[in-house]
Protein backbone atom coordinates (compact mmCIF):
# COMPACT_ATOMS: atom_id res chain seq x y z
CA UNK A 1 0.00 0.00 0.00
CA UNK A 2 1.53 3.56 -0.64
CA UNK A 3 0.60 6.45 0.85
CA UNK A 4 -0.89 9.34 -1.33
CA UNK A 5 -1.46 13.47 -1.25
CA UNK A 6 -3.56 15.34 -4.02
CA UNK A 7 -3.23 18.73 -4.16
CA UNK A 8 -5.76 20.04 -5.53
CA UNK A 9 -8.52 16.81 -5.20
CA UNK A 10 -11.43 18.98 -5.47
CA UNK A 11 -11.10 19.57 -9.12
CA UNK A 12 -11.01 17.68 -12.26
CA UNK A 13 -7.83 16.06 -11.86
CA UNK A 14 -8.41 15.48 -8.47
CA UNK A 15 -11.90 13.84 -9.42
CA UNK A 16 -10.29 11.46 -11.64
CA UNK A 17 -7.28 10.82 -9.69
CA UNK A 18 -9.97 9.62 -6.81
CA UNK A 19 -12.10 8.15 -8.73
CA UNK A 20 -9.37 5.11 -9.80
CA UNK A 21 -8.23 5.38 -5.90
CA UNK A 22 -12.26 4.61 -5.35
CA UNK A 23 -11.86 1.55 -7.17
CA UNK A 24 -8.66 0.54 -5.93
CA UNK A 25 -8.59 1.02 -2.19
CA UNK A 26 -6.06 -1.74 -1.21
CA UNK A 27 -3.49 -0.13 -3.14
CA UNK A 28 -3.35 3.28 -1.53
CA UNK A 29 -3.72 5.13 1.89
CA UNK A 30 -4.73 9.01 1.65
CA UNK A 31 -2.38 11.82 3.53
CA UNK A 32 -3.65 15.25 2.56
CA UNK A 33 -6.57 16.44 0.67
CA UNK A 34 -6.65 20.03 -0.75
CA UNK A 35 -9.08 22.55 -2.24
CA UNK A 36 -9.80 26.19 -2.78
CA UNK A 37 -12.88 26.69 -1.93
CA UNK A 38 -15.66 23.87 -2.34
CA UNK A 39 -15.38 23.25 1.76
CA UNK A 40 -18.18 20.51 1.29
CA UNK A 41 -17.06 18.39 -1.52
CA UNK A 42 -13.40 18.93 0.48
CA UNK A 43 -14.98 17.38 3.45
CA UNK A 44 -16.94 14.65 1.74
CA UNK A 45 -13.69 13.00 0.16
CA UNK A 46 -11.75 13.29 3.20
CA UNK A 47 -14.17 11.65 5.06
CA UNK A 48 -15.11 9.18 2.32
CA UNK A 49 -10.80 8.62 1.56
CA UNK A 50 -10.06 8.71 5.28
CA UNK A 51 -7.57 11.21 4.85
CA UNK A 52 -5.11 12.25 7.79
CA UNK A 53 -6.09 16.14 6.47
CA UNK A 54 -7.88 18.26 4.54
CA UNK A 55 -6.66 22.06 3.75
CA UNK A 56 -8.75 24.53 1.68
CA UNK A 57 -6.78 26.99 0.54
CA UNK A 58 -9.06 30.24 1.35
CA UNK A 59 -8.20 30.38 4.79
CA UNK A 60 -11.65 32.12 5.61
CA UNK A 61 -13.53 28.70 4.70
CA UNK A 62 -11.32 26.96 7.89
CA UNK A 63 -14.16 27.30 10.09
CA UNK A 64 -16.80 26.11 7.66
CA UNK A 65 -14.00 22.79 6.87
CA UNK A 66 -13.51 22.33 10.91
CA UNK A 67 -17.42 22.03 11.14
CA UNK A 68 -17.43 19.38 8.02
CA UNK A 69 -14.80 17.32 9.63
CA UNK A 70 -16.11 17.35 13.37
CA UNK A 71 -16.07 14.05 15.03
CA UNK A 72 -14.24 12.71 12.23
CA UNK A 73 -10.91 12.95 13.70
CA UNK A 74 -9.46 14.55 10.27
CA UNK A 75 -7.53 17.47 10.82
CA UNK A 76 -8.60 20.50 9.32
CA UNK A 77 -6.19 23.61 8.29
CA UNK A 78 -6.41 26.83 5.50
CA UNK A 79 -4.81 29.04 3.88
CA UNK A 80 -1.70 28.90 2.05
CA UNK A 81 0.89 28.16 4.26
CA UNK A 82 -0.94 25.03 5.00
CA UNK A 83 -1.21 24.03 1.68
CA UNK A 84 2.59 24.00 1.49
CA UNK A 85 2.57 22.14 4.87
CA UNK A 86 0.18 19.45 3.48
CA UNK A 87 2.21 19.15 0.58
CA UNK A 88 5.04 18.40 3.14
CA UNK A 89 3.76 15.63 5.26
CA UNK A 90 5.57 12.00 4.01
CA UNK A 91 3.59 10.77 1.46
CA UNK A 92 4.94 8.51 -1.68
CA UNK A 93 3.07 10.39 -4.12
CA UNK A 94 2.13 13.39 -4.58
CA UNK A 95 -0.61 14.01 -7.14
CA UNK A 96 0.49 18.27 -8.22
CA UNK A 97 -3.54 19.32 -9.45
CA UNK A 98 -4.26 22.54 -8.46
CA UNK A 99 -4.10 25.50 -11.06
CA UNK A 100 -2.33 27.95 -12.23
CA UNK A 101 0.75 29.37 -10.40
CA UNK A 102 -0.91 29.22 -7.32
CA UNK A 103 -0.35 25.43 -7.24
CA UNK A 104 3.57 26.43 -7.45
CA UNK A 105 4.69 26.49 -3.74
CA UNK A 106 2.83 23.56 -3.04
CA UNK A 107 4.06 21.60 -5.76
CA UNK A 108 7.49 22.77 -4.73
CA UNK A 109 7.37 21.52 -1.26
CA UNK A 110 6.38 18.10 -2.85
CA UNK A 111 9.38 18.06 -4.93
CA UNK A 112 11.37 18.60 -2.15
CA UNK A 113 10.09 15.96 -0.13
CA UNK A 114 12.46 13.68 -2.69
CA UNK A 115 10.01 11.02 -3.47
CA UNK A 116 7.54 10.86 -6.66
CA UNK A 117 5.11 13.77 -7.96
CA UNK A 118 2.81 12.98 -10.48
CA UNK A 119 2.47 16.48 -12.10
CA UNK A 120 -0.44 17.89 -13.91
CA UNK A 121 0.01 21.50 -12.87
CA UNK A 122 2.00 22.46 -16.00
CA UNK A 123 1.65 26.46 -14.78
CA UNK A 124 3.94 25.71 -11.76
CA UNK A 125 6.84 23.65 -14.29
CA UNK A 126 5.94 26.55 -17.03
CA UNK A 127 6.94 29.49 -14.53
CA UNK A 128 9.58 27.69 -12.30
CA UNK A 129 11.29 26.13 -15.46
CA UNK A 130 15.18 25.54 -14.18
CA UNK A 131 14.24 26.48 -10.40
CA UNK A 132 11.69 23.32 -10.00
CA UNK A 133 13.84 21.07 -12.71
CA UNK A 134 17.05 21.64 -10.54
CA UNK A 135 14.71 20.99 -7.69
CA UNK A 136 13.62 17.38 -8.46
CA UNK A 137 17.34 16.85 -9.80
CA UNK A 138 18.64 17.89 -5.96
CA UNK A 139 16.21 15.50 -4.24
CA UNK A 140 16.30 12.98 -6.45
CA UNK A 141 12.55 13.22 -6.84
CA UNK A 142 10.95 11.10 -9.34
CA UNK A 143 8.79 13.58 -11.49
CA UNK A 144 5.79 11.35 -13.68
CA UNK A 145 4.24 13.58 -16.01
CA UNK A 146 0.06 13.46 -15.94
CA UNK A 147 -0.59 15.51 -18.87
CA UNK A 148 -1.61 13.11 -21.54
CA UNK A 149 0.81 14.57 -24.06
CA UNK A 150 3.80 14.39 -21.47
CA UNK A 151 2.51 11.29 -20.51
CA UNK A 152 2.44 10.05 -23.56
CA UNK A 153 6.02 11.30 -24.65
CA UNK A 154 6.97 9.31 -21.54
CA UNK A 155 6.23 6.34 -22.47
CA UNK A 156 7.08 6.47 -25.98
CA UNK A 157 10.64 7.70 -24.73
CA UNK A 158 10.98 4.73 -21.96
CA UNK A 159 14.25 2.53 -22.45
CA UNK A 160 15.29 4.76 -25.27
CA UNK A 161 17.93 7.36 -25.49
CA UNK A 162 16.94 11.16 -25.90
CA UNK A 163 20.36 11.24 -28.24
CA UNK A 164 18.58 8.88 -30.74
CA UNK A 165 15.22 11.42 -31.00
CA UNK A 166 14.37 13.37 -34.00
CA UNK A 167 10.74 14.59 -33.44
CA UNK A 168 8.78 14.74 -30.05
CA UNK A 169 5.45 15.17 -31.68
CA UNK A 170 2.39 16.88 -29.29
CA UNK A 171 -1.06 16.37 -30.60
CA UNK A 172 -3.43 19.37 -30.54
CA UNK A 173 -7.20 18.73 -30.20
CA UNK A 174 -7.49 22.07 -31.72
CA UNK A 175 -10.01 23.37 -29.33
CA UNK A 176 -13.71 23.75 -29.85
CA UNK A 177 -13.06 26.92 -32.27
CA UNK A 178 -10.33 25.03 -34.21
CA UNK A 179 -11.90 25.69 -37.49
CA UNK A 180 -13.65 29.80 -36.62
CA UNK A 181 -12.71 32.70 -38.49
CA UNK A 182 -10.46 35.35 -36.42
CA UNK A 183 -13.34 37.12 -36.79
CA UNK A 184 -16.22 34.99 -35.01
CA UNK A 185 -13.49 34.20 -32.75
CA UNK A 186 -13.40 38.13 -31.77
CA UNK A 187 -17.26 37.10 -30.58
CA UNK A 188 -16.24 33.75 -28.73
CA UNK A 189 -18.34 33.80 -25.34
CA UNK A 190 -16.82 32.23 -22.09
CA UNK A 191 -19.41 29.34 -22.58
CA UNK A 192 -18.42 28.31 -25.82
CA UNK A 193 -15.00 28.78 -25.09
CA UNK A 194 -15.34 26.17 -21.82
CA UNK A 195 -17.20 23.33 -24.17
CA UNK A 196 -14.75 21.37 -24.94
CA UNK A 197 -15.34 18.55 -27.89
CA UNK A 198 -13.07 15.40 -26.65
CA UNK A 199 -12.08 16.59 -22.89
CA UNK A 200 -14.25 17.39 -19.74
CA UNK A 201 -11.71 19.74 -17.72
CA UNK A 202 -11.33 22.71 -15.45
CA UNK A 203 -12.46 26.48 -16.44
CA UNK A 204 -9.82 27.46 -17.36
CA UNK A 205 -7.48 24.70 -19.02
CA UNK A 206 -10.64 24.31 -21.24
CA UNK A 207 -10.37 28.58 -21.86
CA UNK A 208 -6.57 27.64 -22.87
CA UNK A 209 -7.23 24.87 -25.16
CA UNK A 210 -9.88 27.20 -27.30
CA UNK A 211 -6.98 30.03 -27.37
CA UNK A 212 -4.51 27.14 -27.98
CA UNK A 213 -2.45 28.70 -25.17
CA UNK A 214 -2.77 24.93 -23.29
CA UNK A 215 -0.81 23.75 -26.04
CA UNK A 216 2.05 26.81 -25.79
CA UNK A 217 2.39 25.83 -21.80
CA UNK A 218 2.72 22.23 -23.47
CA UNK A 219 5.42 22.95 -25.61
CA UNK A 220 7.44 25.25 -22.37
CA UNK A 221 6.35 21.94 -20.03
CA UNK A 222 7.87 19.45 -23.04
CA UNK A 223 11.10 21.48 -23.39
CA UNK A 224 11.52 21.19 -19.52
CA UNK A 225 10.79 17.64 -19.26
CA UNK A 226 12.96 15.97 -22.15
CA UNK A 227 15.81 17.36 -23.00
CA UNK A 228 16.05 17.04 -27.13
CA UNK A 229 16.14 20.90 -27.38
CA UNK A 230 13.65 23.36 -28.72
CA UNK A 231 14.34 22.45 -32.72
CA UNK A 232 13.09 18.66 -32.04
CA UNK A 233 9.84 20.05 -30.47
CA UNK A 234 6.76 20.46 -32.84
CA UNK A 235 2.88 20.76 -32.63
CA UNK A 236 0.60 18.84 -34.84
CA UNK A 237 -3.34 19.17 -34.63
CA UNK A 238 -5.30 15.76 -34.59
CA UNK A 239 -9.22 16.59 -33.89
CA UNK A 240 -9.84 12.91 -32.51
CA UNK A 241 -7.58 13.21 -29.38
CA UNK A 242 -6.84 9.76 -29.94
CA UNK A 243 -2.95 9.76 -30.42
CA UNK A 244 -1.78 11.64 -27.24
CA UNK A 245 1.61 12.40 -28.73
CA UNK A 246 4.25 10.79 -30.67
CA UNK A 247 8.28 10.26 -30.36
CA UNK A 248 10.18 10.24 -33.19
CA UNK A 249 13.72 8.10 -33.48
CA UNK A 250 16.53 8.63 -36.23
CA UNK A 251 15.90 5.33 -37.76
CA UNK A 252 12.95 6.58 -38.70
CA UNK A 253 10.70 4.88 -35.86
CA UNK A 254 7.85 6.37 -34.44
CA UNK A 255 6.09 5.55 -31.20
CA UNK A 256 2.69 7.10 -30.29
CA UNK A 257 0.63 6.46 -27.71
CA UNK A 258 -3.19 5.74 -28.03
CA UNK A 259 -5.95 5.96 -25.83
CA UNK A 260 -9.59 7.32 -25.20
CA UNK A 261 -9.66 11.04 -24.38
CA UNK A 262 -10.21 10.03 -21.02
CA UNK A 263 -7.37 11.73 -18.02
CA UNK A 264 -7.79 8.47 -15.72
CA UNK A 265 -5.24 6.66 -18.65
CA UNK A 266 -2.70 9.00 -17.92
CA UNK A 267 -3.33 8.80 -14.25
CA UNK A 268 -3.63 5.39 -13.55
CA UNK A 269 -0.17 5.64 -15.73
CA UNK A 270 1.43 7.20 -13.63
CA UNK A 271 -0.27 6.32 -10.19
CA UNK A 272 1.16 2.57 -10.96
CA UNK A 273 4.30 3.44 -12.45
CA UNK A 274 6.75 1.42 -13.25
CA UNK A 275 3.95 -0.88 -13.27
CA UNK A 276 0.06 -0.67 -14.71
CA UNK A 277 -3.18 -0.66 -13.36
CA UNK A 278 -6.84 -1.61 -14.81
CA UNK A 279 -9.39 1.76 -15.59
CA UNK A 280 -12.99 1.46 -16.42
CA UNK A 281 -12.31 3.16 -19.52
CA UNK A 282 -13.69 1.64 -22.75
CA UNK A 283 -11.10 -0.18 -24.42
CA UNK A 284 -9.78 1.57 -27.96
CA UNK A 285 -12.11 0.80 -30.94
CA UNK A 286 -10.35 2.05 -34.05
CA UNK A 287 -12.67 0.85 -36.05
CA UNK A 288 -15.05 2.23 -34.76
CA UNK A 289 -13.60 5.73 -35.26
CA UNK A 290 -12.29 4.92 -38.46
CA UNK A 291 -10.01 7.99 -39.26
CA UNK A 292 -7.41 9.82 -37.25
CA UNK A 293 -6.59 13.18 -39.30
CA UNK A 294 -3.51 15.16 -39.09
CA UNK A 295 -2.92 18.87 -39.99
CA UNK A 296 -0.22 21.61 -39.27
CA UNK A 297 -1.65 24.36 -36.72
CA UNK A 298 -2.46 27.48 -37.65
CA UNK A 299 -0.71 30.44 -35.47
CA UNK A 300 -1.84 33.01 -36.97
CA UNK A 301 -5.46 32.69 -36.10
CA UNK A 302 -4.25 30.79 -33.17
CA UNK A 303 -0.79 32.81 -32.00
CA UNK A 304 -0.24 31.33 -28.50
CA UNK A 305 1.96 28.67 -29.69
CA UNK A 306 4.46 30.92 -31.52
CA UNK A 307 4.66 32.93 -28.77
CA UNK A 308 5.34 30.06 -26.09
CA UNK A 309 8.20 28.94 -28.69
CA UNK A 310 9.17 32.54 -28.64
CA UNK A 311 9.12 32.90 -24.18
CA UNK A 312 11.57 29.54 -24.92
CA UNK A 313 14.20 31.01 -27.32
CA UNK A 314 14.16 34.05 -25.02
CA UNK A 315 14.90 32.29 -22.00
CA UNK A 316 14.96 34.18 -18.58
CA UNK A 317 11.59 34.41 -17.17
CA UNK A 318 9.86 34.96 -20.07
CA UNK A 319 7.61 31.72 -19.49
CA UNK A 320 6.87 32.87 -16.17
CA UNK A 321 5.72 36.43 -17.71
CA UNK A 322 3.35 34.75 -20.20
CA UNK A 323 2.14 32.29 -17.72
CA UNK A 324 0.84 34.92 -15.68
CA UNK A 325 -0.39 37.19 -18.03
CA UNK A 326 -2.08 34.52 -19.28
CA UNK A 327 -3.96 33.56 -16.12
CA UNK A 328 -5.05 37.42 -15.42
CA UNK A 329 -6.52 37.56 -19.15
CA UNK A 330 -8.45 34.20 -19.00
CA UNK A 331 -9.73 35.82 -15.45
CA UNK A 332 -10.80 38.66 -17.17
CA UNK A 333 -12.55 36.76 -20.53
CA UNK A 334 -14.17 34.68 -18.14
CA UNK A 335 -16.01 37.46 -16.06
CA UNK A 336 -16.54 39.05 -19.40
CA UNK A 337 -14.40 42.16 -19.22
CA UNK A 338 -12.27 41.26 -22.35
CA UNK A 339 -12.84 39.63 -26.10
CA UNK A 340 -11.42 35.94 -26.79
CA UNK A 341 -8.54 37.19 -28.69
CA UNK A 342 -7.58 39.53 -26.09
CA UNK A 343 -6.53 36.79 -24.41
CA UNK A 344 -3.04 35.83 -26.72
CA UNK A 345 -2.76 39.90 -27.08
CA UNK A 346 -2.29 40.57 -23.54
CA UNK A 347 0.14 37.75 -23.07
CA UNK A 348 2.54 39.53 -26.50
CA UNK A 349 1.50 42.87 -24.96
CA UNK A 350 3.10 42.13 -21.51
CA UNK A 351 6.28 39.99 -22.78
CA UNK A 352 6.45 43.31 -25.04
CA UNK A 353 7.59 44.73 -21.99
CA UNK A 354 10.46 43.24 -20.86
CA UNK A 355 11.89 39.77 -20.07
CA UNK A 356 13.55 39.45 -16.51
CA UNK A 357 16.23 37.81 -15.43
CA UNK A 358 16.12 33.85 -15.22
CA UNK A 359 14.39 33.71 -11.74
CA UNK A 360 16.98 31.31 -9.39
CA UNK A 361 14.62 30.56 -6.49
CA UNK A 362 10.93 30.22 -5.78
CA UNK A 363 10.95 33.55 -4.03
CA UNK A 364 12.05 35.43 -7.40
CA UNK A 365 9.66 33.20 -9.94
CA UNK A 366 6.78 34.30 -7.48
CA UNK A 367 8.07 38.07 -7.72
CA UNK A 368 8.04 37.44 -11.85
CA UNK A 369 4.84 36.59 -11.41
CA UNK A 370 3.26 38.87 -9.47
CA UNK A 371 4.73 41.43 -11.21
CA UNK A 372 3.69 40.07 -14.92
CA UNK A 373 -0.03 40.07 -13.05
CA UNK A 374 0.41 43.85 -12.57
CA UNK A 375 1.59 44.52 -15.65
CA UNK A 376 -1.39 42.17 -17.47
CA UNK A 377 -4.18 44.27 -15.71
CA UNK A 378 -2.71 47.67 -16.78
CA UNK A 379 -2.32 46.43 -20.06
CA UNK A 380 -5.85 45.17 -20.44
CA UNK A 381 -6.74 48.79 -18.58
CA UNK A 382 -5.61 50.17 -21.72
CA UNK A 383 -7.02 48.43 -24.04
CA UNK A 384 -10.38 48.54 -22.65
P1 LIG B 1 -9.92 22.48 -11.83
O1 LIG B 1 -10.21 23.92 -11.91
O2 LIG B 1 -10.99 21.50 -12.12
O3 LIG B 1 -9.32 22.14 -10.37
C1 LIG B 1 -8.31 22.91 -9.80
C2 LIG B 1 -8.03 22.51 -8.38
O4 LIG B 1 -7.14 23.50 -7.83
C3 LIG B 1 -9.26 22.50 -7.47
O5 LIG B 1 -9.10 21.52 -6.48
C4 LIG B 1 -9.23 23.89 -6.85
O6 LIG B 1 -9.91 23.95 -5.63
C5 LIG B 1 -7.74 24.09 -6.69
N1 LIG B 1 -7.37 25.51 -6.66
C6 LIG B 1 -7.74 26.46 -7.56
N2 LIG B 1 -7.22 27.65 -7.19
C7 LIG B 1 -6.51 27.44 -6.08
C8 LIG B 1 -5.75 28.29 -5.22
N3 LIG B 1 -5.63 29.60 -5.46
N4 LIG B 1 -5.15 27.73 -4.15
C9 LIG B 1 -5.28 26.41 -3.90
N5 LIG B 1 -5.98 25.56 -4.67
C10 LIG B 1 -6.59 26.07 -5.74
O7 LIG B 1 -8.65 22.24 -12.78
P2 LIG B 1 -8.21 20.88 -13.50
O8 LIG B 1 -8.83 20.81 -14.83
O9 LIG B 1 -8.33 19.72 -12.55
O10 LIG B 1 -6.67 21.19 -13.75
C11 LIG B 1 -5.70 21.11 -12.72
C12 LIG B 1 -4.32 21.22 -13.35
O11 LIG B 1 -4.11 20.08 -14.18
C13 LIG B 1 -4.14 22.43 -14.26
O12 LIG B 1 -2.83 22.91 -14.15
C14 LIG B 1 -4.37 21.88 -15.65
O13 LIG B 1 -3.69 22.60 -16.65
C15 LIG B 1 -3.81 20.47 -15.50
N6 LIG B 1 -4.38 19.51 -16.44
C16 LIG B 1 -5.70 19.24 -16.40
C17 LIG B 1 -6.27 18.34 -17.30
C18 LIG B 1 -7.73 17.99 -17.26
O14 LIG B 1 -8.17 17.16 -18.05
N7 LIG B 1 -8.54 18.57 -16.39
C19 LIG B 1 -5.45 17.71 -18.25
C20 LIG B 1 -4.08 18.01 -18.26
C21 LIG B 1 -3.56 18.91 -17.33
MG1 LIG C 1 -2.60 18.12 -22.22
Amino acid sequence: MRSLSILGATGSIGASTLDLVRRNRDMFRVVSLTGHSNVVLLAQLAREFSAEIAVVGDEALLPDLRAALAGSGIEAAGGAPALIDAARRPADLTVAAIVGCAGLAPTMAAIEQGRTVALANKEALVSAGGVMTRAVARHGTTLLPVDSEHNAIFQCLAGNDVAHVRWVTLTASGGPFRDWSTDRLHLATPAEAVRHPNWSMGAKISVDSATMMNKGLEFIEAWHLFPVGVERLRIIVHPQSIVHSMVEYRDGTTLAQLGPSDMRVPIASALAWPARMATPCEPLDLAAIGTLTFRAPDEVRFPATRLAREAVMAGGAAAAVMNAANEIAVAAFMSGQIAFTRIVQCCEDVLACGVPMPPQCLDDVIAVDREARIRARETMALAI
